[in-house]
């Protein structure tokens, strides 16, 4: 056996030999290390740390096949691509593939330094007598938060992998993902069968991405004021393919640039038509479905933006690390609305049961990025089990601290005014009865005569909408689908006074291009 250190030496020039680099990046040579070791090991790396060469580089060094299990086929495809471009002796076995004789003979031979298959192939009995049919080196299990239900992707197809693997009892475990919370890494561990010691986790974060978090007005407007600012290759997720669709369009008129729309609704050949031309071109900008992203190698990407909110804080990481890969300057800016949680937590309720905490607390964690008057950056590494500075100085909060300001008493009378007129109304009216306007409907309802009408003048009407956007951010308050409020969540601990709100102080509209004002 080779001492670790000469493992290392050797890899460093299959590195130079195999894929043309100097150096190993991050973690890589210790994950590369302990897999030479035929330690098993969990990699959490974020997206574009270069997960793939660490079980790519070893495959060619080690005797056998190293198997790769992946869940998407357009993924493998691409991954197939690059590892044959750099003369690595690679097939992939998958519903799609017509050559698949072919590759179970040269894998039986023993010619394959990587197979990569799909999940599903793991509950097969044929394919454990595959396996057994040659040396297997290593088993490499890409996005392996699939087999947690507290990742945010979770596949049953996922937790046949262990009785496979444990039929191989000397083989190797090399579990990869980008997305993982400290919860989820721990259920990586116990259900793939991967000792705690074997937990390597690259730091997460990017400290050229410029994270801000606004509300959402004008999308349109908002996107292109960003295109002004920040010249070059962006990314903007919109999440449905009609929003797609008109987004696009309306940048394209305000701006002049080129913009394309990315989503599965359109053809495949145009699909492919206009990611070929983002990842080519220089100022283009792809409005996408979250569909697009995945497995494209486009360093110099320059803003992300989110339309509406992400599903996850994972999800947000992951999305807006598709920024800025080269290490320049970038920006992520996420525009939310309201109605975005309250869309979110309506679906909580269509979420099997057994999901549904899991899936709650997701959406609160991102509830409290987007709300947060400290800084984002901050609050997205503590996420992945970081202990960050308190500031980092290239966020929106860091830049220009909002005041924050304690709104519990105005949350009383929101929340009094959303059960006194019944819980069924929008915000508008509610907003209406409070502020005591001379309005048809409300007299019609007979809501001028609650004692909760015209209680809120002034300034504090000013909080008003920011603070029903918060308390539907933090679900204590819901909205039906046709968009009436209910209470929810702590909203009668605020009633009763035993829960406190807290908001960020928006900033003036009319003033919004300058600094906030000091009073
Ligand atoms: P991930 O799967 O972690 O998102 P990839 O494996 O796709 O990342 O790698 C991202 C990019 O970084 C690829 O273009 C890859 O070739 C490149 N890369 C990986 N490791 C190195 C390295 N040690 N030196 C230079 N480039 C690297
Ligand atoms: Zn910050």
């Amino acid at each position: 056996m080779f001492a670790p250190s000469a493992d290392l030496a050797h890899a460093r020039a299959a590195l130079r030999e195999v894929f043309g680099f100097d150096s190993f990046r991050g973690v890589q040579d210790q994950v590369v290390a302990r897999v030479l070791a035929g330690e098993s090991t969990l990699a959490v790396m974020p997206t574009g740390a270069g997960k793939s060469l660490t079980y790519q580089l070893p495959a060619t060094m080690m005797d056998g096949t190293c198997v790769v299990v992946s869940p998407l086929i357009a993924l493998m495809h691409d991954q197939l691509r690059s590892a044959r471009a750099n003369g690595i002796a690679a097939a992939t076995l998958t519903s799609a593939d017509a050559d698949w004789r072919e590759t179970m003979d040269a894998f039986r031979r023993g010619d394959l330094d990587l197979l990569y298959v799909a999940p599903e192939r793991a509950s097969q009995p044929q394919f454990r007598d595959l396996l057994a049919s040659t040396r297997i080196a290593l088993f490499a299990i890409d996005e392996a938060h699939c087999v947690s239900e507290w990742g945010h992707d979770f596949r049953p197809d996922y937790r046949q992998l262990r009785p496979l693997m444990d039929a191989f009892p000397d083989v190797p475990r090399l579990a990869l993902t980008a997305t993982a919370d400290a919860h989820t890494r721990i259920d990586i561990l116990t259900q793939l069968g991967i000792p705690e010691s074997g937990l390597i986790v690259a730091g997460f974060d990017r400290p050229n991405i410029r994270y801000a978090i606004r509300d959402r007005d004008n999308p349109a407007r908002q996107v292109a004021a960003l295109m002004a600012e920040q010249p070059g290759p962006g990314i903007v997720y919109a999440p449905t393919r009609a929003r797609v669709e008109k987004l696009a369009e309306q940048l394209a008129a305000a701006t002049g640039r080129s913009v394309l729309p990315y989503h599965a609704g359109l053809p495949p050949e145009q699909r492919a038509a206009n990611q070929a031309a983002f990842v080519a071109s220089e100022d283009m900008v792809i409005v996408a479905t979250i569909a697009f992203g995945m497995g494209i190698d486009k360093p110099d990407v320059r803003f992300v933006a989110h339309a509406g909110i992400p599903k996850s804080i994972e999800a947000y990481y992951q999305e807006t690390g598709r920024a800025g890969r080269d290490g320049d300057p970038a920006q992520a800016v996420m525009l939310w609305g309201a109605s975005d949680f309250a869309t979110a937590r309506q679906r909580l309720s269509e979420v099997d049961e057994s999901r549904r905490q899991s899936e709650r607390q997701r959406l609160d964690a991102l509830a409290g990025l987007v709300e947060t008057p400290g800084c984002r950056r901050g609050v997205l590494l503590r996420h992945f089990g970081e202990h960050p500075p308190e500031r980092c100085g290239n966020c929106d909060n860091c830049l220009s601290p909002p005041g924050v300001t304690d709104a519990t008493e105005l949350a009383r009378k929101l929340l009094s005014a959303v059960y006194r007129t019944g819980q069924t109304y929008g915000f508008g009216h509610v907003q209406k009865v409070l502020t005591g306007s001379n309005d048809a409907r409300v007299a019609e309802r007979g809501h001028d005569r609650l004692s909760v009408f015209g209680i809120v003048t002034g300034e504090e009407a000013r909080l008003l909408q920011p603070l029903s956007r918060a308390l539907q951010a933090r679900g204590s308050l819901t909205a039906t689908e046709h968009g009436g409020l209910q209470l929810a969540g702590d909203a009668k601990a605020i009633l009763k006074g035993e829960a406190s709100v807290e908001i960020v102080i928006p900033p003036r509209r009319e003033r919004s291009n300058r600094r906030r004002g000091t009073n």
